[in-house]
């Protein structure tokens, strides 16, 4: 099973056919508890928040997609995020990117700052910039690339292998949200931890809140399960199940998100009203060679920058787009279109938005698997306004 190729995987991967009937997909265990013949005297299931089946086959095929050991499903992305800070004690330090989710950010600061945990914010273009971070305090790298909404890249391979030189405890997590491991597997490149928000393209279909974490190290696992059944926020059985069902196809959806996200890439950076575009698959990305060496493809995140730099010419374009709609979120089937300063980055304060470039004028496409004549015809129009 361990050889399967990814495509063969994402369908098979960790699943086996529910042992009662043979049922091909696991059933809804819609239920929180399981009898007991005698007490201890169970199935493998006690009470769902410390497993249930549905969620374990979706665990499993987690654990699969990443070729990691073990999975875990949480109630959405960032109680997984939550989950690994949590293996930090106070005094600890985390060295992490200056362009970060916005969530994961405020999470940092505003919750996890006042128990005693600090964290160095770094432009993690350069391997050496995360190095020079570190100090004896240092237990956590964060990473996330390419981030957003900027399409920054870190060099995963280089950056693990540099902070483990320098000392071998310290842990390195991945957000793969935007790349998925179609794309890039960060456990394969030394990482210890990936982390997902499962909301966008594991789930595929925008119907679901969720969050993963996939790790090959068991001891690792030992400890993230613990604190995943004592902190609790785990997945439900209906959203695990149709998580797992959004995984079963998530190599087609993301070879397409990949096709029209290089065509939208595209024509973008010819178009007159344009200043910039973000895309790690063009050559003009300064990380674009990095991008190639690890990621498979390049995905259907694409930002840009109009040259008209006002709040109003944004607005007109978003207003205006009628394929892509304006909401946060991504990586569902269906293009969407978002303006980061005022919505899913909004709460970073604007002195540190503007110095990282997220700006009015910025825009943030997730492509869909829509046909690309309806998504640039769409572009074109909104453009034109
Ligand atoms: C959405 C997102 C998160 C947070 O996940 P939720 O499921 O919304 O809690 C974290 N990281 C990235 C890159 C995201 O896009």
């Amino acid at each position: 099973m361990n050889d399967m190729k990814f495509n063969t995987k994402t369908i098979h991967g960790g699943q086996k056919h529910e042992e009662a009937t043979g049922s091909v997909m696991p059933p809804i265990f819609q239920t929180s508890t399981f009898a007991q013949s005698s007490p201890g005297v169970h199935k493998g299931y006690e009470y769902s928040r410390a497993a249930n089946p549905t969620r374990t086959a979706l665990e499993d095929a987690f654990a699969a997609i990443e070729n990691g050991t073990r999975g875990f499903a949480f109630s959405s992305g960032l109680s997984a995020v939550d989950c690994v800070l949590r293996l930090l004690n106070p005094g600890d330090e985390v060295v992490t990117g200056d362009d970060l989710y916005g969530g994961t950010y405020r999470m940092f600061t505003r919750l996890f700052s006042k128990y005693g945990l600090k964290f160095t914010f770094v432009d993690m273009n350069s391997v050496e910039n995360v190095t020079e971070a570190i100090t004896d305090k240092t237990k956590l790298v964060w990473l996330e690339t390419p981030t957003n909404p900027l399409m920054k890249i870190a060099d995963i391979a280089g950056i693990t292998a540099a902070v483990k030189a320098v000392n071998s405890e310290i842990m390195v997590a991945v957000d793969n949200t935007f790349a998925t491991p179609y794309l890039q597997r960060p456990l394969d490149l030394g990482a210890d931890i990936v982390m997902h928000s499962a909301t966008k393209y594991l789930g595929g279909h925008s119907d679901l809140v969720m969050g993963a974490l996939m790790v090959k190290d068991a001891e690792l696992a030992e400890e993230l399960h613990f604190i995943q059944f004592a902190g609790g926020a785990v997945a439900g059985p209906m959203d695990s199940f149709l998580a797992l069902r959004g995984v079963k196809t998530l190599h087609l959806r993301m070879q397409r998100h990949c096709e029209n996200g290089k065509a939208v890439a595209a024509y973008l950076v010819k178009h007159p009203k344009v200043a910039e575009v973000y895309y790690p698959g063009l050559e003009s990305h300064p990380n674009h060679e990095i991008a190639k060496n690890q990621m498979d493809d390049f995905g259907g995140m694409v930002s840009f920058r109009l040259k008209d730099e006002s709040q109003q010419a944004a607005f007109t374009f978003l207003e205006n787009t009628k394929v892509f709609t304006l909401a946060e979120s991504l990586g569902g089937v269906e293009s969407l279109v978002n303006h980061p300063s005022t919505m899913t980055h909004a709460s970073i304060p604007e002195p540190e938005r503007l110095k990282i470039g997220i700006t009015d004028s910025l825009i943030r496409l997730s492509v869909g698997v829509e046909d690309i004549e309806d998504l640039l015809g769409d572009l074109e129009a909104a453009l034109a306004k």
